[in-house]
């Protein structure tokens, strides 16, 4: 018997890659469909009429109007035939065609004798299915009515292809969207990998934005829709004439276009985009506005193979993003920022999870404390309080790596509330242990702009019976300190009795005359000026000037990052009230610096 996939036509892939590509087979019903099968049901007077699409291996009724007549068999199709030939197809009585006498469908239910199809062909000439009419009985079809079936079947063509369209381009350019772009790209990889002998080749792909996000909403803000919306579809046809011939062009939303290189075109498409920079700095004319628009742009090459082609807009974006961050024109992907990028984004993801109860066991939050040497008695009377976090797939993460990235989120209000709780209660377990602790507690910036810190403070030393005079609050200090509720909140924290320590004192702003508004108790001296105390004639008169400068303002002086018992001996001898560093302890599990505080009483 003849392999049926031999005999079929050598286009068969990609008649197949265009049935695909058309996404019909994974869609619901259509109303449309069904109306015109309803219009072949009445308008022949026959049993049944059917939309069917022939797949690699079978057949899939996409419409239906009458009894159950398909197979989903494509060897028995009689609509494989009809897609074979690309032409209508009229069998008035099948028991007399040799090729479907013993087909079981004619020689048994739903016995059918009488079949017409007319193929569906995409413009490009694939036949992907049949609009097709059956009967039990055998029948004539005259050339009228073949006509009338070849137009029904051109017009649920045009259909397939509309439904197609609709989504797939952008309403405002009418350019092809990123749902095309990334079925463009998948339409990239080769079919059948084992038949083809030659390398893959390669892409780039290009993502711009102009303009930007925020300079994009400032113009519709300002200017009105109606000019931003001119701008942009201005911008998108003149970016469809800088690359000509060498790349597709995407809308893909507001202000950002991609482009996709044309065969063999990546390197020249690459090159070509940076050498246009005049072009684009060209003034764009929006209702004979003309504007200067910024732009910004990330390039990634990719071989065509299916996982790089699906990865190439994320690292595209990526690049664009690495481009609008550092302000520059274009940007190429770099792997390296990709893979920190997406460890920002895997440790952010995470956060919620580490916060949860059940996480408490291992693999979330923990705190470590780091006792505070009273320079004048020589005894621990506090500690710092320190965030660990013990992934449970990557292992430790530093917060000097997670805390500036949950402060740029809503997340940073959880994470801070987690802390305060659990400084609190280990308070409460250290006082209920006679060893009353100080400890000092770690806010992010944004936490001081949540309105009900304070009364979360307060409730939470409420709660725990901890004398609020016993919690320092430390925070770095910098611009965002002067405003005005950020201010009347940090003088509530001292009127509810705690301290406010002021840490990394010494690195960044410090601009004394601002810094006297602020009404912090305690200053911490950064460890970057204190580590090299011991070798540095030029650090020990920088760190004296501040600690005599500190000492004139009344605020309570420590020192951290104290790594040898020299350096410990001149912070002594000029004053310093406490000191914190590797010296004396690490940051220690609560057991651990209990046992290290009592060993020094
Ligand atoms: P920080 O508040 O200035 O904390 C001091 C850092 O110096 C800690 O790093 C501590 O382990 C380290 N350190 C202490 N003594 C020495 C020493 O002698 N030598 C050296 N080389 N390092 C020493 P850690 O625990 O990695 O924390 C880093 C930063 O992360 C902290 O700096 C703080 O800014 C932030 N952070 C830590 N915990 C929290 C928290 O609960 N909330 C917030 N918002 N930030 C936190
Ligand atoms: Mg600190
Ligand atoms: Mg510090």
């Amino acid at each position: 018997m003849p392999d049926p996939a031999l005999s079929r036509p050598n286009d068969e892939l990609q008649r197949l890659a265009a049935l695909h590509a058309l996404h019909l087979l994974d869609t619901g019903s259509s109303e449309d469909l069904d109306n015109i099968t309803r219009l072949c049901h009445s308008l022949f007077g026959v049993n049944g009429a059917y939309v069917s699409l022939i797949d690699a291996d079978r057949q899939w009724v996409k419409s239906q109007s009458g009894p159950d007549m398909c197979a989903p068999s494509r060897e028995l199709s009689f609509c494989d035939h009809t897609v074979s030939q690309r032409a209508l197809m009229v069998v008035e009585d099948a028991t007399l065609d040799a090729r479907f006498a013993d087909n079981p469908l004619v020689s048994g239910p739903p016995h059918i004798r009488f079949y017409v199809g007319a193929p569906l062909l995409t413009p490009e000439g694939h036949a992907i299915g049949a609009l097709c009419i059956t009967d039990t009985v055998p029948r004539t079809f005259d050339a009228a009515q073949r006509k009338q079936l070849q137009q029904l079947a051109a017009l649920a063509m045009s259909q397939m292809l509309l439904r197609r369209a609709i989504g797939r381009v952008d309403p405002l350019t009418a350019m092809p969207n990123k749902y095309q772009l990334r079925e463009d790209l998948a339409s990239l990889v080769p079919a059948d990998s084992a038949l083809q002998e030659a390398e893959p080749g390669t892409r780039a792909l290009a993502y711009i934005d102009m303009p930007d996000a925020h300079t994009s909403f400032e113009i519709g803000s300002v200017l009105g829709s109606r000019i931003h919306d001119e701008l942009i579809r201005n911008v998108g046809a003149r970016l469809q004439t800088l690359v000509q011939g060498q790349a597709d062009v995407y809308h893909i939303s507001d202000g950002r276009f991609a482009l996709l290189s044309h065969a063999g075109k990546a390197e020249q498409l690459a090159g070509h985009l940076r050498g246009m920079t005049a072009a684009l700095e060209q003034p764009v004319d929006s209702m004979a506005v003309p504007m200067n628009l910024p732009s910004y742009g990330g390039i990634v090459s990719v071989v065509q193979t299916r996982e790089q082609l699906r990865d190439a807009p994320r690292k595209a974006v990526a690049a664009l993003h690495e481009a609008l961050a550092r302000r520059q024109r274009w940007a190429d992907y770099d792997a390296d920022a990709d893979v920190m990028h997406q460890r920002r984004f895997r440790l952010l993801n995470d956060i919620p999870d580490a916060l949860l109860p059940e996480r408490q066991q291992g693999g979330g939050l923990a705190l470590v404390y780091q006792p505070k040497l009273d320079l004048r008695s020589n005894r621990y009377h506090g500690g710092e309080a320190l965030l660990r976090w013990q992934h449970h797939e990557l292992g430790p993460i530093s917060p000097a790596e997670f805390i500036p990235l949950v402060e740029r989120t809503a997340l940073i209000r959880p994470v801070s509330e987690w802390v305060i709780q659990a400084a609190l209660q280990q308070m409460a377990t250290w006082k209920d242990e006679g060893m009353p602790v100080k400890l000092a507690i770690n806010l992010a910036a944004p936490n001081f702009e949540e309105s009900d810190l304070i009364g979360r403070l307060e409730r939470g030393c409420r709660d725990s019976g901890i004398d609020p005079a016993m919690v320092e609050i430390e925070c770095t200090e910098g611009v965002w300190m002067h405003s005005p509720a950020v201010l009347k909140l940090l003088h509530e924290i001292r009127a509810l009795g705690m301290g406010l320590a002021l840490d990394d004192f010494g690195t960044g702003y410090s601009n004394f005359a601002y810094l006297q508004q602020v009404p912090a108790s305690v200053v911490k001296i950064d460890q970057s000026l204190i580590r090299h105390l011991d070798s540095s004639a030029r650090d020990r008169r920088i760190v004296q000037s501040l600690i005599a400068l500190a000492k004139e303002l009344d605020y309570h002086i420590v020192a951290e990052g104290v790594e040898t018992a020299q350096t410990l001996e001149l912070l002594r001898a000029w004053g310093v009230d406490e000191a914190q560093g590797y010296y004396m302890a690490r940051p220690l599990t609560p057991e651990a610096f209990s046992a290290h505080v009592r060993a020094a009483a």
